[in-house]
């Protein structure tokens, strides 16, 4: 079975190499995506669906939505698009948008509140549909712009795992798109032919002030250095934690004998 495109066979070789190496989806998985709408999540349920027919493992797809109650919402159109591609679908009214204004003020950027909002939802509906993984659609670009921003904002240096156990260790959260630029994922939404859709909130195309400054810095950078963005992604992967300067990484040589003389773990020893 040959792909629909350059483009397609790209996705899939990244895409599998990502679900290879950081074990995201397993034989027998039920892989819930959380569909948008927008194009990141069209490309991811695509992508999954293409690699679901050739896989040497066995796993289902049902795309999720969440509809936070904006008018305008054409989740309709998602809808239709899955029952006529056969993808199985789900979708759960919410009145995530109206708690957002309830509870924000109406200057504050509303995206890590509405993130947590449908995290909490997409957890219940993960149960009720049986499925092992929920799959979302961060990609590349998600992943440095939100390493920079960390960075520079926050004072943290980390990014976003490509898979991660929720607390209640319940649920497990994979993002395959880890390795696909922003820009492959739109391409390919848009040649397979599937309506891209806003969420329809007030945010939403206005990012913070931050990430935008974050995403141009980046294409500038690009203009010069074209490899930039695959250098941060693959940074990601190759940390050198004697290179910097967390204590609870490196403890003091004093504290590391300490901590061996009394057979007590450095970590132990810091946090006291
Ligand atoms: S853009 Fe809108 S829908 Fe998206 S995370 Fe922000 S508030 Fe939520």
């Amino acid at each position: 079975m040959s792909y629909a495109s350059p483009l397609e066979a790209r996705m899939a070789r990244k895409v599998t190499k990502a679900i290879t190496d950081y074990n995201l989806i397993e034989d027998g998985d039920r892989v819930m995506v959380g569909l948008s709408g927008g194009k990141d999540s069209w490309a991811l349920l695509q992508i999954l669906d293409v690699l679901r027919q050739r896989a040497p493992i066995t796993f289902s797809l049902i795309g999720v939505t969440v509809d936070s109650g904006y008018d305008g919402y054409r989740h309709d159109l998602i809808s239709s698009t899955c029952e006529a591609r056969g993808w199985e679908y789900r979708i759960v009214h919410t009145e995530i948008g109206e708690v957002i204004d309830d509870l924000l003020a109406s200057d504050a950027t509303p995206c890590s509140l509405c993130a947590r909002l449908r995290r909490g939802v997409l957890y219940r509906l993960a149960t009720e549909v049986g499925a092992t993984k929920i799959a979302l659609g961060h990609h590349l670009d998600d992943f440095i712009e939100t390493l920079l921003l960390n960075l520079f904002f926050a004072g943290a240096l980390k990014a976003m795992p490509a898979r991660l156990v929720s607390d209640d260790a319940r649920h497990v959260v994979v993002r395959p798109l880890v390795t696909v630029t922003e820009a492959e994922a739109r391409q390919y939404a848009k040649e397979s032919s599937l309506p891209i859709i806003s969420c329809c909130c007030r945010a939403c195309g206005d990012m913070s002030l931050q990430r935008q400054r974050v995403k141009r810095m980046i294409a500038e950078l690009e203009i010069e250095h074209p490899e930039v963005k695959s250098s941060m992604i693959k940074a990601l992967a190759n940390v050198a934690p004697r290179h910097l300067l967390d204590r609870r990484l490196n403890p003091l040589p004093e504290l590391r004998e300490t901590a061996v003389r009394e057979d007590v773990s450095p970590l132990r020893f810091i946090s006291r």
